[in-house]
């Protein structure tokens, strides 16, 4: 397979595009990105890393950083998180809060809003945020094998200053008992791990952990590894989760950025980015853009 003509290819398609999706702008600082920036880059199961686009261009990871999050907290909790988060799709916004009422605090799954900020709640009750942070950076930075990953302050600085129906469901879960940290607290190491910048290079090159395939980083278990992949898939992409598994076939998380974390489990980790989206906040070309890769290179957990 020729994966170099494969991304040319799919490069030309979404360039031709002229509906791009919009720019997320309830967090004031990422208004203003270039909807006309695009990337991709995969790494494949014999290690090789093949990019197009703008793939050395740190974009905010933004909700991506849920997956990340998780692998630490499974690791420092093990099963126990799951008392206090679930593993079904929410059918709804990343950002709703309507089922935290009739489910008493407990969020849906760990990728929605309400459920990564209990996650985050989880791995934060033994440390300080700064802490936490340092040891998310390590283990991002680890994954990709890439000391030059940052967090961008005014990104973050941002959300605190404008995030208030993250606000409104920290305190809510609060409420139920389900929070153990200070709101503001949790918050502020959330909004902080929504901050993380990485470019595509980077991103491809830190979900290789998920991949599953021989001379790959093993941060996690394989037992893990595949809980992680059933989640990306049925959670990954909130409301348009089921469409993006029917279409693309793959597990995969966006995040607000514009960015996608696409598993291929035993062949390649997928990053791709453009900043425009869809109806439900998830990358309009960038999902287009791995349909087409996915397609082209026969890859789909579904045979
Ligand atoms: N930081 C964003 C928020 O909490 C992340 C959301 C996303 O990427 N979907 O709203």
């Amino acid at each position: 397979m020729d994966i170099a003509a494969i991304l040319r290819e799919v490069h030309e398609s979404v360039g031709q595009s002229a509906d791009r999706g919009a720019v997320a702008t309830y967090i004031p600082e990422l208004a203003d990105i270039d909807p006309g920036l695009f990337a991709m880059s995969v790494v494949l199961a014999d290690g090789s890393q093949h990019s197009v686009g703008d793939a050395a261009m740190p974009f905010s990871i933004q909700s991506i950083s849920k997956v990340f999050a998780l692998a630490l907290a499974l690791g420092r909790l093990g099963d126990r998180l799951w008392f206090r988060v679930g593993r079904e799709p929410s059918g709804l916004a990343f950002n709703s809060i309507l089922q935290l009422e009739h489910e008493k605090g407990i969020p849906r799954n760990p990728f929605i809003n309400a459920g990564a900020i209990v996650v985050t709640d989880a791995v934060l009750s033994h440390h300080a945020p700064r802490e936490y942070l340092g040891e998310l950076l390590r283990f991002i930075r680890t994954a990709a094998g890439d000391d030059d990953i940052h967090i961008n302050r005014a990104v973050a600085r941002s959300e605190t200053e404008s995030g208030h129906r993250n606000f409104a469901l920290a305190h809510f879960i609060r409420a139920y008992g389900n929070l153990v940290n200070p709101p503001d607290l949790t918050l502020g190491a959330y909004f902080h791990q929504c901050a993380v910048e990485m470019s595509c290079d980077q991103l491809a090159r830190a979900g290789r952990f998920l991949m599953g395939a021989p001379g790959m980083p093993r941060l996690v278990s394989p037992g893990r590894v595949r809980r992680i992949n059933a989640l990306m898939l049925t959670c990954g992409h909130y409301d348009g989760s089921g469409d993006f598994a029917f279409r693309v076939g793959l597990p995969g998380k966006s995040g607000v950025g514009g960015g996608i974390l696409v598993i291929a489990p035993g062949r390649a980790s997928i990053a791709v980015w453009s900043p425009g989206l869809n109806a439900q906040g998830n990358s309009k070309l960038g999902t287009e853009a791995v349909e087409l890769l996915a397609r082209r290179a026969g890859w789909s957990v579904f045979g």
